[in-house]
Parts: structure tokens; C-alpha cells; sequence
């Protein structure tokens, strides 16, 4: 799991998952795991990592709001602190959310596609 979440391929753990920033690679270099097989894949990973930044807003809203009461800008700060955190945690939420797929057994080399033997 935690090569998974610093970008490594879930399954032999050296091969990198990514191929970008945020892209992650349609095969694994070294294992030849096919990492993305439906579009629609990642947005589990999306979600998480927008929650994450909704939490993060909220603590660092409160703080602020706690401290200076509202104030001129206050809004900027907190869309700043929102990008920032999505940038920041979706590579390593994706990595994990390979991983989280690649344990439920939906990521694996295509010669072990249940489809592709019937
Ligand atoms: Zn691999």
C-alpha cells in the first residue's frame, strides 16, 4: 500500500505507476499490469481527495475565522488552501486508490482477464 501511494505499481511494487504529475500509466513498465481499465476509474480518488480538501478548508477556515474574525480575502485564502490541497494529496490518493483496485482484483496483466478466456 505505501508503494502504491508514493506512485509504485501495486503489484511489484517497482515499476511506476505514473506517467505524469497526475496520469497514471496504462501498463505497468516492469510487470506489465494494466492499470487503467475503465474511464470512469478514478473517481473514487477524486472524491477523496476533495473531501480531503473540504476538511482541510474547514479546519483552516475555522482557524482563521477563530483568530482574525471574518475578514477582506478571507474567500482567496480559503479557494488557495483548496487547490493546494487537491495538487498536494491526489497523486498519492490515486496511488492508493490503485492499490484499494488492484487488491479488489480489478487491476491485473491482461492474460488474467476473466473476459478474454471465455
Ligand atoms: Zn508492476
Amino acid at each position: 500500500m505505501l508503494a502504491a501511494t508514493l506512485g509504485r505499481c501495486p503489484a511489484c511494487r517497482r515499476g511506476s505507476a505514473f506517467r505524469g504529475p497526475y496520469a497514471v500509466a496504462e501498463f505497468c513498465p516492469v510487470c506489465g499490469v494494466r492499470f487503467e481499465r475503465d474511464p470512469g476509474s478514478w473517481l473514487g480518488a477524486a472524491v477523496i481527495a476533495y473531501t480531503i480538501a473540504i476538511v482541510v478548508v474547514a479546519v483552516v477556515g475555522g482557524l482563521a475565522i477563530g483568530r482574525r474574525g471574518l475578514f477582506v480575502g478571507l474567500e482567496w485564502w480559503l479557494v488557495g488552501t483548496a487547490l493546494a490541497t487537491v495538487l498536494l494529496v491526489y497523486r498519492p490518493v490515486k496511488g492508493w486508490w490503485l492499490w484499494v483496485m488492484w487488491a479488489a482484483g480489478w487491476i491485473h496483466r491482461d492474460r488474467e482477464d476473466p473476459e478474454r478466456r471465455s
